[in-house]
């Protein structure tokens, strides 16, 4: 994929709350001011006052981008469908208005599905203590 030919569309919005490693954060400073920081674990979620990623550059390229985490390497996988960018395919084919809509409309059912299923889960533990 090449993002760059995207970005005057796309705005970069793939790069918004992502886990990072901590020991990324720990090596690489961020580029941006962090106004969200939680610390979950393994991972650190960063973002800016626009929620973008805080290593996303003003020109919106990673800073990191030999170092990036697994997941945004991975992004654009159209195989999970919450991991497909609506703006271009994997082969840099650019989609058109209907298909992003098309897309965008099912990654927002899914997210509802996760989001019950993580919900059962939370409440079936709950209720076996
Ligand atoms: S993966 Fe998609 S949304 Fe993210 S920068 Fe590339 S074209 Fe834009
Ligand atoms: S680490 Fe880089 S590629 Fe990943 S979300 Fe942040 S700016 Fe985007």
């Amino acid at each position: 994929m090449n993002c760059e030919n995207c970005h005057a569309k796309c705005k970069a919005e793939c790069c918004g709350i992502v886990p990072l490693p901590r020991e990324t954060v720990a090596k690489f400073s961020f580029v941006r001011e962090p106004v969200n920081r939680q610390d979950i674990g393994d991972v650190v979620f960063a973002t800016d006052k626009d929620n973008y990623c805080c290593y996303l550059g003003e020109d919106l390229k990673c800073t990191i981008y030999n170092d990036r985490p697994e997941v945004c390497r991975k992004y654009g996988d159209e195989s999970y469908l919450l991991m497909t960018c609506k703006w271009q395919g994997f082969d840099g084919r650019i989609r058109d208005r209907a298909e992003r809509r098309r897309i965008q409309a099912e990654q927002e059912k899914d997210q509802i599905r996760v989001l019950k299923d993580f919900k059962k889960i939370a409440h079936e533990k709950e209720t076996k203590k």
